[in-house]
């Protein structure tokens, strides 16, 4: 899978010029592919049943990023060949209104993945309107009932972003079995499922968070380091083994664009393999929500096929 490998001297910190030693995994080319394998599944799904699979966007309230983001995924689905279910809710929509949409949308046939965009106004109850959503329809993985198949090791819908950071160390060909990882983060939506991904792939996992004492001494062991702490440049060179690879799931928008929690031309004198940011994990996020819709709608589909034939 592309990659590129800079040794162009990074910018300055501390009045230093580093080396960019370390290879840059190409998140929007991986990403790319991956787009293109759904495409693939998409057109054959559509050939063999007579009509799209849909993904169902919920936006609730009006909170700029939450829009640029489904946008982009709804932009996303289309190019891929999935039908735009999308509903816009006004900021004071009463939960049952939610959840009444959301239950609709579980019913609905057509609609293979339903993906409720976070956060949510605050008047509403977030884990129960997750919750709420059908499990095979849960295409953001986030749902009890997945979360928990995800800690047992039992197939299901894995959330997104973690699902993506695995993508990026396979297509990287960073060895993940036996390797010492650490993520930096335990939310539900990130830190924690990564690291449960990494300990199934045979990692042996370190989860670390903002109670973490001397986090750069905890870092700098791991072989795998998964960064999302959403605290813009939080880890530098010292956070980093020689050699590690560094995934940065970070996202922050400065005046200048985006950057992440890591502090890129430092780091990347460091490890062996990086993500940038933007164009490292961010990509992979609407490409594995994809993958998860179009592995949704075959399976709804292989089941009806099963219950047709009892
Ligand atoms: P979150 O819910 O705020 O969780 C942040 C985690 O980082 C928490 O577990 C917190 O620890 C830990 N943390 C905070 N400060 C720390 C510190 N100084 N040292 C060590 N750990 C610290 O955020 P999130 O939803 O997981 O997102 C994390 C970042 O990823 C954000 O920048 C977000 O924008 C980005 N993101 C990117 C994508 C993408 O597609 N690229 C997708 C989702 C999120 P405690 O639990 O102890 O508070």
């Amino acid at each position: 899978m592309a990659q590129r490998r800079s040794r162009g001297p990074g910018r300055e910190h501390n009045d230093r010029v580093r080396l960019v030693t370390a290879i840059v995994i190409d998140g929007r080319e991986i990403a790319r592919a991956s787009r293109a394998r759904t495409a693939e599944r998409v057109a054959a799904f559509t050939v063999a049943n007579g009509y799209a699979p849909g993904l169902a966007t919920i936006l609730v309230g009006s909170d700029p990023a939450s829009a640029v983001y489904v946008s982009n995924k709804r932009k996303a689905a289309a190019e891929a060949g999935l039908v735009d279910v999308h509903h816009h809710l006004s900021g004071d929509a009463a939960h049952e209104d939610v959840a009444d949409l959301i239950d609709r949308l579980g019913g609905d046939s057509r609609v293979a993945g339903i993906l409720l965009q976070l956060p949510l106004p605050a008047n509403l109850d977030k884990s129960a309107l997750i919750d709420r959503i059908v499990p095979k329809k849960d295409v953001d993985g986030l749902t009890a009932r997945n979360q928990g198949r995800l800690a047992r090791g039992e197939p299901g819908l894995r959330p997104c972003t973690p699902a993506g950071v695995i993508e990026l160390l396979d297509s990287a060909r960073v060895k993940v079995e036996g390797a010492s990882a650490t993520v930096i983060g335990r939310s539900d939506l990130v830190g924690h499922p990564a690291a449960e991904l990494l300990l199934r792939r045979g990692a042996t996992v370190t989860i670390a968070h903002s109670r973490t004492r001397d986090l750069p001494a905890v870092a700098s062991q791991a072989d795998i380091l998964v960064v999302a702490a959403g605290i813009p440049g939080l880890v530098g060179a010292d956070h980093i083994k020689k050699g590690a690879a560094v995934i940065d799931v970070g996202i922050h928008r400065t005046a200048t664009g985006l950057s992440g929690d890591v502090r890129f031309d430092e780091a990347a004198s460091v490890a062996g393999w990086i993500t940038p940011v933007p164009g490292g994990v961010g990509p992979m996020t609407i490409a594995t929500l994809l993958a998860n819709t179009i592995a949704a709608a075959e399976s709804a589909a292989k089941d009806l096929a099963n219950r047709g034939i009892q």
